[in-house]
């Protein structure tokens, strides 16, 4: 994995609760991205290692910076950090980009959909900044959805893109707890909702590619609807920020005492119930390699040695693991004798 040192260029105040970092390319050797993927950010806060993925808001061939937009979440550690902390000229450490939530160029689409909640804006707007600026001959969408009208990040960017571009950008807002706003078509009540969907794809130019980034029950929202119209599942891609648990998915999973190699050391573990072998290695400061901690990239994949254990709360299915392959960010012991090795 490589990792570099950026210096913040610029920081953003996007709305209340979110802030743009703008960081400045290496002199020597670019970073290479992809609109839709994302930046890993690594922080020391009060000794402890942490490290957070945050998709790109820049899109590479219209931003000479490179740009994450966080929005505070209530009681995290990174989030708040950065909104509380980070500054103009601060330096910090990166991972390579990573990420498959990207437009395939070779697919060719007449329109593309992105469906977005909050902070879900960001690897939408990195994409429809590419397409709109790089595409002419593709017709693109967003439906986004926010609590409040204030609470919309990139409101002027988005209103100046869709000046830009009146004819090919078309933007409809959901606000589920905004009082004072004029209802109609492109602005509406409540959330994203089938009925909705439903309608608009009526309108929508086949073949149609379809983003979808927020909550889980957005994902779900939009994805069921949008099959059950007869959409194919592979022009249906969604990205999910934090790891969601199913408790019915614990059945069976108690505290474990594991075995752990790293680095030619051997260490006895600790896994409570209900916490990843990867949290379980980081509460005690073992500096296991990881970046999106919701299975998504391979940083925290190890080999099972001996016992059993499973993985919980994939965001998308693994084929290409072996069977005694797993990422920590998602695995449980399920037996007493588990080893493993990063
Ligand atoms: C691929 C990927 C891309 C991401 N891109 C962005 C981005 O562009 N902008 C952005 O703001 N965030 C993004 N995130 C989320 C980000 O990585 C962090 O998870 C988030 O900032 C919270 O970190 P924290 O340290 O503040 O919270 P933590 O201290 O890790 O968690 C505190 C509490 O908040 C809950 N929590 C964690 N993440 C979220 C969340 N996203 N929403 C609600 N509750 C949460 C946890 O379950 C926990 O209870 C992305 C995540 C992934 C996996």
């Amino acid at each position: 994995m490589k990792n570099y040192t950026l210096k913040v260029l610029e920081v953003r105040k996007e709305t209340i609760d979110t802030v743009t970092l703008c960081f400045k390319q290496p002199g020597l050797k670019k970073i290479k991205y992809l609109a839709g993927q994302y930046l890993t950010l690594q922080f020391r806060i009060n000794g402890r290692r942490y490290i957070r993925p945050y998709s790109f808001s820049s899109t590479p061939s219209v931003d000479s910076t490179l740009n994450v937009t966080v929005k505070r979440v209530s009681g995290g550690i990174v989030s708040n950090y950065i909104n509380d902390t980070i500054r103009v000229d601060d330096v910090i450490e990166v991972q390579q980009p990573l990420g498959d939530f990207i437009f395939d160029e070779n697919q060719l689409m007449k329109s593309v959909v992105f469906w977005g909640v909050g902070s879900g804006i960001t690897p939408l707007f990195s994409i429809i900044k590419e397409l709109l600026t790089n595409q002419s001959l593709i017709n693109v969408y967003l439906i986004y959805g926010n609590k409040l009208n204030s609470s919309v990040i990139f409101k002027s960017q988005l209103e100046e893109l869709k000046k830009t571009y009146s004819k090919r950008f078309k933007v409809w807002n959901f606000y589920s707890r905004e009082e004072f706003f004029e209802e109609n078509t492109h602005n509406h009540r409540g959330r994203i909702h089938s009925d909705f969907i439903e309608k608009l794809m009526r309108d929508v130019e086949n073949p149609s590619k379809h983003f979808i980034c927020g909550p889980k029950d957005l994902k779900n929202t939009v994805k069921e609807t949008l099959l059950n119209l007869g959409f194919l599942e592979d022009n249906i891609l969604s990205e999910e920020f934090e790891l969601v648990k199913n408790p019915e998915d614990f059945i069976g999973v108690e505290t474990q005492k594991i075995t752990l190699k790293f680095e030619s050391k051997v260490i006895d573990l600790d896994v409570l119930k209900g916490k990843s072998v990867l949290e379980a290695a980081l509460d005690v400061d073992v500096e296991l390699p990881y970046s999106c901690q919701i299975g998504n990239c391979n940083t925290c994949k190890a080999v099972l040695k001996s016992g059993e254990m499973k993985m919980i709360g994939l965001n998308k299915l693994r084929k290409d693991l072996n069977e005694n392959e797993y990422l920590l960010c998602c695995s449980y012991p399920l037996t007493k004798n588990v080893s493993v090795e990063i």
